[in-house]
């Protein structure tokens, strides 16, 4: 094992554009609508930067060098299970997950309404109870591409600690 932290911190960042037709896949969870994000995989924003945040804690790369957008077994494929796979690869390097947080910047859909259901999904993916997974929404007020409603972006932060 290198490094001499006990707990280490990881960041993430995505973003994906809304593409027609429903339903949208944010944070493991199916909402239903008239726009989905548009992605190799289902587009789901929040997990991919769930996992890049995990990832980056622990210095393993990130979800594009795991899961190649030009492997079509990665096509339309559960981003919730691919975090799955990221921490499990993690907890294979010595840690395991800790805590949770993530902003998801978006004019639509609420997120306060879905809250509960996508911290029980990544909860679960990264093994650590509901209360360790934080979830909040912004919007951009109408500024940049997020604010045209023309996608959404998401930032997570990930803490990992020894295993
Ligand atoms: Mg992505």
């Amino acid at each position: 094992m290198t490094g001499i932290l006990p707990l280490r911190t990881g960041i993430g960042y995505d973003s994906h554009r809304f593409a027609p037709g429903g339903p949208l896949v944010l944070g493991g969870v199916r909402i239903p609508g008239d726009v989905h994000l548009h992605g190799h995989s289902d587009g789901d924003a929040i997990a991919h930067a769930v996992t890049d945040a995990v990832l980056g804690a622990a210095s393993l790369g990130d979800i594009g060098a795991m899961f190649s957008d030009r492997d079509a077994a990665n096509a339309g494929r559960d981003s919730i299970e691919m975090l799955a796979l990221a921490v499990a690869r993690v907890r294979t390097a010595g840690w395991r997950v800790g805590q949770l947080d993530v902003v998801v910047i978006a004019e639509r859909p609420t997120i306060a309404p879905h809250r509960d259901a996508m911290r029980a999904r990544i909860a679960s993916a990264l093994g650590v109870p509901l209360e360790d997974v934080s979830i909040k929404g912004k919007t951009n007020e109408g500024m940049g591409f997020v604010g045209r409603g023309e996608g959404i972006a998401c930032l997570a932060t990930a803490t990992i600690v020894r295993a």
